[in-house]
């Protein structure tokens, strides 16, 4: 099958340390299994961990794209910093950035990406779209549907899947096994942003929602929560 897995910057992280080796390693030992079950997997990898657009913008005359733009570069320090990781564990794997920087990685070329996954190697999507007022997830639902990934797997830090409010704040928030794309939207779900759920619907992607532990179960219909159109 192929996966694509959304990893926040924060599910990278592990209180003041911006690059936790207890976490990088979980992430590769997850998508190790994934890959020896025979499965193709992309990734991207969010910023958050490091900078958003959102808490730059605004401040020392950052206007809101240079901070957006500021946030994409982080994308792409975390894909390095997984890259070598996974290269250090044997996970074959390549970077591909939506900006083009030659000296540090590839560009994003769909094509390639393919073959790439054909033959085993991780693909790391950094960059996030290469444009201003998106978000990695966004990028997550768009790269999914361009790679024709059956699943987009979002992992998520502490929780273990989708709930009516947030369960770190709310102790009456219920857990939703299964919910439609247009319902998150509808119910204003902080599941993933927006405009990603909207594309998702539109194409009708199915997303799980799985703890950061439970990546490599993602196709367990045991675990977390699914979104179907
Ligand atoms: N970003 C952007 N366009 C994209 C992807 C990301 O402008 O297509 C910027 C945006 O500022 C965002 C930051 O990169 O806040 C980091 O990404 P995100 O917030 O999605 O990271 P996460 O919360 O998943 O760690």
């Amino acid at each position: 099958m192929k996966l694509l897995i959304k990893i926040s910057g924060e599910g990278l992280s592990e209180g003041q340390e911006k690059f936790s080796e207890k976490m990088l390693s979980s992430v590769a030992e997850q998508v190790k299994t994934l890959l020896d079950q025979g499965h193709q997997i992309a990734l991207v990898v969010g910023g958050g961990n490091l900078f958003r657009g959102k808490e730059l913008s605004g401040k020392l005359s950052i206007d809101r794209a240079t901070a957006d733009y500021i946030g994409m570069l982080a994308t792409v320090q975390n894909a390095l910093v997984l890259r070598d990781y996974f290269e250090s564990k044997d996970i074959s794997t390549r970077v591909s950035s939506a900006i083009g920087m030659p000296q540090v990685c590839e560009e994003y070329i769909p094509k390639r990406t393919l073959r790439h996954m054909s033959k085993g190697r991780v693909v790391i999507f950094a960059a996030g779209l290469g444009m201003p007022y998106f978000s990695t997830d966004s990028c997550a639902v768009q790269r999914s549907l361009e790679i024709g990934a059956e699943m987009l797997v979002m992992a998520k830090n502490g929780v273990e899947g989708i709930y009516s409010a947030d369960p770190k704040k709310d102790e009456n928030a219920e857990f939703i096994k299964h919910i439609t794309a247009k319902e998150v939207v509808e119910r204003n779900l902080k599941v993933a942003d927006l405009s990603a759920m909207g594309l998702a619907k539109e194409n009708g992607l199915t997303i799980k929602i799985v703890a950061s532990d439970k990546i490599d179960r993602a196709l367990d219909p045991e675990v977390g929560s699914t979104i179907e159109s």
